[in-house]
């Protein structure tokens, strides 16, 4: 159990490469968990991180995307913590090589415990947590043993909504807001 809520920073003990950290609140109640972090917010160290430019701040293409719509949707942005299963890049080429998830699977089950509701985003999140294939989960409300108690709703990764369409991240958006909403 994470006790310090402090945000620090440090390598993954598997492959000794540096991670981002999360980005929201700490003592939050939801999460919204992403597949991988992108190289934008990874160069920058946080997830969805602010970059500050010449016309004042903005963010990654996918922090834009999620803060867009995270308000268009009318979640309580004040109780939102986002963080990614891969908080460091994906190791190139091998599909199987994998064996940082030993440390990245628990490290994200310490930082969401205390959340009650969860949007996971994005293939490997949906795969490597719940155990099911995004294709017939995306946009619903799943049971996933690894989070028992907790409400889990598929939605596409921030990344996908960049290189296709938005619709299907806001259909699950909205899912995710009414369970939020029914369980208050
Ligand atoms: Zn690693």
């Amino acid at each position: 159990m994470i006790e310090n809520k402090e945000v620090t920073s440090h390598d993954c003990p598997v492959c000794g490469v540096k991670l981002a950290v999360s980005n929201g609140m700490r003592n939050a109640t939801i999460a919204l968990i992403d597949s991988e972090i992108g190289r934008e917010d990874y160069n920058r160290g946080q997830i969805y991180a602010k970059r500050y430019s010449y016309n004042g701040t903005d963010r990654s293409p996918q922090g834009h995307v999620i803060f867009q719509e995270v308000a268009r949707a009318g979640l309580p942005v004040q109780n939102i913590m986002y963080t990614a299963l891969w908080m460091h890049p994906k190791p190139d080429g091998k599909k199987t090589d994998y064996a940082c998830m030993e440390y990245l699977v628990p490290r994200l089950m310490d930082e969401v415990q205390q959340c009650s509701h969860i949007l996971l985003m994005g293939a490997d999140a949906v795969s490597f947590l719940a155990r099911q294939p995004i294709l017939y989960t995306m946009g619903l409300e799943i049971q996933v043993p690894l989070f028992a108690g907790k409400k889990v709703v598929i939605a596409p990764s921030p990344t996908q909504v960049i290189e296709t369409t938005v619709g299907e991240f806001r259909n699950a958006l909205s899912v995710f807001n009414m369970i939020i909403r029914r369980d208050k």
